[in-house]
């Protein structure tokens, strides 16, 4: 409180002087900001196009190959995709909204006490240009965030992806040809452990370096005591915390497996012809 307005205060007993209230501070915990509701409907339908996707993978890894329905995977890989954005930037919303109340509220402190000119500052279009400022430099610190959200989200790259697997199980997609070595040799994807050199059952993809391996050799090779990334070449720091399922991998080596039990059926019924 400056001085001046001390003395003003002094000089005019009748200026309405009024006492930062509780409901002020209700107001404004109450004001804005998006509702759980809300941010907890989109999880639900993130969740439920991941569970739906899963669900019909599984049947078609399981079952007849031949019959993918390819628009209905990439229609959920974009619905998907949408939702994941949406949640983004709504949760940046409401970031941006409590960074606003907790400046305001430490400019209320500040000024323990708020007279009716400041009230009506704070009532004016103040607290939105203050919130809409707050988002827009809140979201442009956060946009390089969104294509890393995206990309290392695991349920998305697996919807995305998964179409190009069945149809090339070897091959590697297209976008990751860029990056690093991964398992590629010969510019095929290998579909076995590099540890044990058996095919994989329960691959684990490790976050760091994306190299994968069978659950249990790398388990075997963290209880020897290594913690690093066992690939010649790779130098790479992990711990058990690093690995989660690589989905594209075992269904990688599920088609693949399909598509050579129907090879040697084929080659059978030829020799039976002969
Ligand atoms: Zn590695």
């Amino acid at each position: 409180m400056s001085s001046i307005k001390e003395e003003s205060l002094v000089n005019n007993p009748h200026h309405n002087y009024v006492p930062l209230d509780s409901n002020l501070l209700r107001d404004l915990d109450t004001t804005g900001g998006i509702h759980s509701s809300i941010l907890s409907s989109i999880e639900d339908l993130i969740k439920q196009i991941v569970k739906d996707t899963q669900k019909y993978i599984t049947s078609f890894t399981n079952g007849d190959i031949s019959k993918l329905d390819e628009s209905y995977i990439l229609t959920q890989a974009e619905n998907l995709k949408n939702a994941i954005v949406t949640q983004f930037e709504l949760q940046n919303y409401d970031r941006s909204i409590k960074i606003s109340k907790t400046k305001i509220k430490d400019n209320m402190r500040r000024d323990a006490q708020l007279d009716e000119e400041q009230l009506e500052e704070l009532a004016d279009d103040n607290i939105s240009d203050m919130i809409e400022k707050d988002y827009y430099s809140f979201n442009s610190t956060q946009q390089g965030l969104l294509s890393t959200v995206i990309k290392s989200n695991a349920d998305y790259q697996l919807l995305k992806n998964v179409v190009f697997i069945v149809n090339n199980p070897e091959d590697p997609i297209p976008d990751e040809e860029d990056d690093e070595e991964l398992n590629v040799a010969g510019g095929k994807v290998s579909l076995k452990d590099p540890i044990s050199l058996q095919y994989f059952q329960d691959p684990v993809c490790s976050k760091r370096c994306k190299h994968t391996f069978e659950k249990s050799s790398i388990q075997s090779h963290f209880s020897k005591g290594g913690s690093n990334c066992p690939i010649d070449g790779c130098s790479q720091t992990i711990t058990r915390a690093d690995l989660y399922p690589d989905q594209l991998m075992r269904i990688r080596v599920s088609i693949y497996k399909k598509l050579e039990e129907k090879e040697r059926e084929e080659d059978d019924d030829l020799e039976r012809v002969i």
